[in-house]
Order: structure tokens, then sequence, then C-alpha cells
């Protein structure tokens, strides 16, 4: 699936929520197209709204620009659960927030409770309340099911595109048909339509539900006003261009104007930033930056903020010029930037980077260092990473299995820390082990028939009863799964 060129395409992501719930009030009536099932005139249950959402983020995963990074990504999803916990009434979906690479300005909400933040955003906000103002706004339409339901007053025609998803994901279920492919001709259709967006009266609501959770969890809702205001200045310099953020939340006037009164009733809130925001800000752009113009450029702005710039935000500038300095080979240099940026602000970012210039000394000194910033940070997970990852590349793999087991036991739902298990269970020669591993990993990302076929090929390869018989057990709990989502998507087949 070409995500990117899906979400770009549409304008940007949110049409696409736009285009699904839009769908809905056509599925009745299509002329000249398949008859569709029964359940297709009722909205999409929250269960067949996460199965679509997995489904969709098991392709999107693949995509290039899609940020395949622990630290950001855990960053990104503690924030938006964070505000979620504080949201003023219960959500039917789990929030998980992912970064995408790209630097237009923009956020979107995807079925299932997941959100996708272009790196654009992060690095256009000028403090960590104005990152949480956009997503709250955006969490405010996952509570109010605006992406499952909401738009059903809006055009029709899109109903056949929803189906054909949702027949493409049931075929792929029954191991037939190529689940890319229809996520893929589905991101097609949904691009024709560039008119999608919310409607007045759903801002509003996303925007108050949003002020409220910001409030509760302890960030300045002024951050959602300037950070509307800088998507509104940006929309309005690329006036024709298209896309951008205001085409799918419209920003009128009106919007602003509701949220400076609502402002003018409430005391000020000093917000306590968390720092990983500005070095998670600085990997962003780290990673926006593709070619070597943009290098120079980033390299200029690092210089000016590390001289104007006090506290953790010039310790995050000093540390995106030590990351530019490693990349470039300058070792001493970016030892140098690293530890001025460690005397004003510990973080695990700054960590993680220590590790990575230990082990352009040696596989053993990079070892070392990640055990002493897993000491220090034995909640991050991309520590974490590190730490296996060192220990794979010194070849301590026992150590790392240790490692990872606990890890796992820590994180149950990540599914990169399985694949890492099973590169260093196959190398000691337990590929039962191994299969297994990788079988969790893909039951994790949603690949359930991927999953089978490993613990397939587990169950052949075992010769020790019980494990075979323990092996059967969980591949008859997978097809169960698969089963109930088959079940689920069952009343949406073409008949
Ligand atoms: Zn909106």
């Amino acid at each position: 699936m070409k995500w990117k060129r899906w979400l770009r395409s549409t304008g940007q992501g949110l049409c696409l929520a736009g285009a699904l719930a839009c769908a809905l009030p056509a599925w009745g009536q299509p002329m000249g197209l398949p008859t569709l099932g029964a359940a297709s005139t009722a909205e999409l249950s929250p269960a067949v709204e996460r199965t679509l959402g997995d489904a969709i983020m098991e392709q999107g995963r693949h995509d290039p620009t899609y940020i395949a990074d622990l630290d950001i990504n855990q960053y990104l999803t503690r924030l938006g659960r964070r505000l979620a916990a504080n949201a003023p009434q219960p959500l039917d979906q789990t929030i998980t927030v992912f970064a995408v690479r790209d630097p237009a300005i923009n956020a979107f909400a995807l079925p299932g409770g997941y959100i996708g933040v272009n790196s654009g955003l992060v690095v256009a906000a000028h403090s960590e309340s104005e990152l949480a103002g956009v997503l709250a706004h955006e969490i405010g339409h996952v509570m109010q099911r605006h992406i499952a339901r909401g738009i059903s007053q809006q055009s029709q025609g899109r109903g056949i595109q929803v189906v054909s998803l949702l027949g493409a994901l049931l075929a792929a279920l029954a191991g037939q048909g190529d689940l890319a492919m229809g996520v893929a001709a589905f991101g097609q259709a949904a691009a024709i339509d560039k008119q999608l967006g919310f409607s007045r009266s759903a801002e509003q609501e996303a925007d108050r539900a949003g002020f409220q959770m910001m409030r509760k969890a302890g960030f300045d809702p002024r951050g959602m006003l300037d950070m509307f205001r800088r998507l509104m200045n940006a929309a309005r310099l690329n006036e024709g261009t298209g896309g951008g953020y205001a085409s799918t939340h419209p920003l009128s006037i009106q919007r602003l104007s509701d949220m400076e009164n609502r402002l003018a009733e409430e005391p000020p809130l000093s917000a306590r930033p968390d720092p990983e925001f500005w070095f998670i800000r600085t990997r962003l752009a780290l990673i926006q930056a593709q070619d070597n113009a943009d290098r120079q450029r980033l390299q200029q702005t690092l210089r000016s903020d590390a001289r104007a710039q006090q506290g953790m935000q010039r310790a995050a500038a000093l540390y995106g010029q030590a990351w530019l300095d490693q990349e470039a080979g300058k070792l001493a240099a970016a030892r140098g930037k690293l530890a001025a940026a460690q005397a004003l602000q510990a973080a695990p970012q700054l960590d993680m980077l220590a590790v990575q210039l230990a082990a352009a000394q040696s596989a053993t000194a990079a070892v070392e260092a990640s055990a002493q910033a897993w000491k220090r940070w034995p909640h991050s997970q991309g520590v974490a990473n590190e730490r296996a990852r060192a220990l794979q590349k010194a070849g301590q793999d026992e150590a790392a299995v240790t490692f990872l087991q606990a890890a796992i036991g820590q994180w149950p739902q990540v599914p990169d820390f399985q694949k890492l298990l099973a590169n260093s269970l196959e190398r000691l020669g337990h590929k039962v082990a191994a299969h297994e591993a990788m079988a969790t990993y893909y039951e994790q990302t949603g690949a359930l028939p991927t999953a089978v076929e490993h613990l397939q090929q587990a169950r052949s390869l075992s010769h020790d009863f019980y494990v075979q018989s323990s092996l059967d057990t969980r591949i008859r709990a997978v097809r169960e799964r698969l089963d109930t989502q088959r079940a689920l998507l069952e009343p949406y087949k073409k008949k």
C-alpha cells in the first residue's frame, strides 16, 4: 500500500476517516453494483472498526513513510493515552499514536483509535501543549465516534469502497485474495474524493472535548488555540496547493473565537512540560531532513537554538547537533556535544545516542553503555531496543533472550520485541521457539494467517509431545480469532 500517496492524495488522512464514515449511508443503494448484505446499512460497530483499523495499520507499517521507532511511538502514545484517560466520556477504542515522515503540518485519525501524526506537525509545535492540543482534538473525534458514524449526514456514493475493503479483508482472512491489494484499491478510491471533512459542529464538539481533556490532563489549553492559529496561517500561506490540516478540519474564525471565549473564563495553568517532548521533536526533525540541503538548514536551526535557548530546549538542540556529527563520522565532536547536553538535562534519548557512539568504539563498549542506560531508564522501550541490539551485535544472544523475555513481560503488546527475540532464538538453534515468537509477532500486528503458518512450522519441527499439544492449543486459539473476525465481517460480504 502506498500509505503516503494515499494519505497525501486524499489531501490528508482525515479524509480517509471521513471517506469511511461518509460511505455508510450509501451501502443500501449502490446502482449496478453487487448487492450488499443486510448489516451494510448499519454503522460500524466498535469491533468492526477495530478490525478495519488493525488491517489498515498492518499494511501501513510497511510503508516507507511509517516511522518504525519504539521511542517516538511510545512517547506519542503515552501522550495520547494521558489525554484519553481524561476525556469527558469513555472511549470505545484504545488510542495508539504513531508518526509518519512527512513535512506537511497534519495529523489524521484512522478507524480503531489509531492516530497518525506527521513529523512536520511535531516539528512545527512550539510546546508540548500545542502538540497535545492537536491530539486532544483528534481524540475528541474518536470519543464522539465521528470516524465510524458521524458523517452520515454527508453525501453518498462512497459505500462501495468500504464494502470492497471489508470484502478484501474477509477474503484475506479466509486465506484467499490479497489484502494489500484491497487496502490499496480502497485508498485509491478514497483519494478520488477531496471534499471530505468534518462538519463545523463536529469540529466544535471535538474542540470542546479536547479542551476538557487538556485541562484535566494538566496541559495548558491555550496550546490548542496557539497551534490552530499556526495551522490557519499555514493554510493561508499554502492556499491553492490543497491538502493540509485546515481542509479537513475547517478552521473558521468562529472556531478560534469560541476557543478564545472559553479561555477567557479559564484561570491560567502552568503546565509541567515533559523534557522528552523536545528530544522527540528533534528526532523527528532529523528523520524528516532527507537531503543535504535539509540537513544544512536543520544544522543552522539547531546551532541558533543551542545559542538562544536554555535548559531542556538547549539540551535537545545540542543532541541534534551531536546526532548529525555522529552521522558525519565526527565522533569526537559528537561526544563533546552529547556531554554538554547531558550536563543540562537527563533524557533516555541522550543515553540511547551514547550507546550508539559507544558502538563505534566496540561492541562490548556498547553493551556496557546500554546496561547503564537501562539502569537509568527501565521504562523506555527505545532504551530496551538499544540494549537488545547491543547484546545481539556483541554475539550475546543468550543474554539477549533473557533480557527480551523480561522486556516482553513489561510490554506484552509490543510486537517489535518478539521479532528481536525470534532472531536470537534462531541463532541459538531454538527453531521451535523462534517460530513461536514470530507467530506472536504476526498475531500482534494483525496478520493472523501468517501467525498460523509459523505455529504450524513450529509444530512440524517439534518432537516433544507437550510442546506439540500446547502448539495445537495456540493454533486453535488463533483460528478461533480468525473465525470471530470472519463472523464480524460476514454481513459485509458481497452476495
Ligand atoms: Zn477536526
